[in-house]
């Protein structure tokens, strides 16, 4: 979601005449788009503003947009008394009334619903991959996120709006849809005229239809709201990639039940024995937590069996870390840094291990991949496998950005894979 509220972010400032740079002392503006889902980024988010007051223009304005700037809100000025503006995630398509007054503090972190996908421009020219939100908020309330209190209640986006936004990207360079959503998969919207109710599974229909999208995928999903007809678009609609990211966050019952996450272990299970049913080659990955209030070491060898049994092929992993609005922020049995230091070096390892492993079965296989550009070097270009492996290939006269290659996998190594182009 970040990505596309950068995309947007930098689209609403080239209609009011900016372009990007990379040089911070050369920039009029200075925006950091932030996450708050852990107190760490939070942290290093007004380190950086201390470090870009110091290197910025004197007269360039800066601020934040997103979850941080919802968290701290007013706050934030006390913090950085200079700072110019302070957005949250569904208000900073409010970022052009500093551009009117940048004499006055900006202060909006109001939930404005669906509001900011109306008034946000449409970019002229897609990207190979058009992130698409269809949903925004929250209505799950895991008992450690932040999400529901900084994006709020969960919503829909209208249907047409998102085919609209589908074909737009279609026809000014997109080649792959990635539908986006706290709750992706919980997407749910009612048409007033007709009275019909569209699901996830509506959407990658219609969206399969468009030629030019030859790459469907979507995240972040929810477990529970991986419902049949959308299992079974992995079996009828050759355009949906076989991955899908379905966060499990623990493997231990008694953990899931006190996150607020009330699905089952089996049910979990269950819905992936369908998916592979579905689409015998699909892969999946998770998000874990470790150290959640009370987790056991016990509790953590469950988490340690799952990730055995399920194989993810690549996942985030994550100390538990409190976030305000939150009540496990306030649950007593609070684990120690230092154990949830070893529980997690101990998962990360093991995650690892996996991913390499998957990444090592591809070597001598040839898969379809989008090429996203050149490297930093200009020398390679890398492309995105349909598993989101980095697959990176001698750029030749053969390779071309923004398409689709056939590319045979020649090496790989716990973080990406080399390949070359097939004729
Ligand atoms: S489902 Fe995801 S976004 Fe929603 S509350 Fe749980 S962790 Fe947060």
């Amino acid at each position: 979601m970040n990505v596309y509220d950068g995309q947007r972010i930098a689209a609403m400032l080239e209609k009011h005449g900016f372009e990007q740079t990379d040089a911070l002392s050369d920039a009029d503006i200075i925006i950091l788009n932030t996450c708050a889902v852990r107190e760490k980024a939070t942290n290093k988010v007004f380190s950086a503003l201390g470090r870009i007051r110091r290197a910025k223009k004197p007269d360039a304005l800066f601020g934040i947009v997103g979850c941080v700037a919802r968290e701290a809100g007013a706050t934030a000025f006390q913090r950085i008394p200079d700072l110019n503006f302070v957005l949250g995630p569904q208000s900073y398509h409010k970022l052009p009334e500093i551009l009117k007054n940048p004499d006055t503090k900006l202060l909006n972190i109001d939930l404005t619903g669906l509001e900011k996908f109306d008034e946000l421009p449409q970019m002229e020219k897609s990207p190979a991959v058009a992130y698409i939100p269809i949903q925004e908020g929250c209505n799950h309330c895991c008992t450690y996120c932040i999400v529901p209190y900084t994006r709020g209640r969960e919503l829909s986006r209208p249907f047409k709006d998102i085919l609209r936004d589908t074909e737009l990207a279609a026809n000014t360079g997109a080649i792959e849809i990635c539908f986006l959503g706290q709750n992706v998969n919980g997407y749910k919207y009612t048409d007033e005229a007709t009275g019909k109710t569209y699901r996830l599974s509506d959407l990658i229909k219609e969206t399969a239809k468009l030629n030019n999208i030859k790459r469907i995928r979507f995240t972040s999903s929810y477990p529970t709201e991986m419902t049949d007809d959308l299992i079974d678009m992995f079996r009828t609609e050759p355009k949906l990639l076989p991955f899908l990211n379905m966060p499990i966050q623990s493997g231990s019952q008694n953990v899931l039940t006190r996150m607020n996450r009330p699905y089952t272990l089996n049910l979990y299970i269950d819905i992936v024995d369908k998916l592979k049913a579905a689409r015998p080659d699909i892969q999946i990955s998770s998000d874990f937590i470790v150290g959640f209030p009370g987790e056991t070491d016990s509790d953590f060898e469950q988490t340690m069996e799952i990730a055995k049994k399920i194989k993810y092929i690549n996942s985030y992993s994550f100390k538990y870390s409190p976030r305000p609005h939150t009540a496990a922020a306030l649950m007593k049995d609070q684990i120690p840094e230092s154990i949830k230091s070893e529980r997690l070096a101990k998962l990360d390892s093991y995650l690892n291990e996996l991913q390499r492993s998957f990444n090592e079965s591809c070597i001598g296989k040839t898969m379809e991949c989008l090429c996203e550009g050149p490297d930093k070097t200009g020398k390679h270009l890398v492309y995105r496998t349909p598993y989101m492996q980095q697959c990176i290939v001698n750029a030749t006269s053969k390779t071309c950005e923004k398409q689709l290659a056939n590319i045979r996998i020649t090496a790989a190594n716990k973080a990406s894979l080399r390949g070359e182009v097939q004729d």
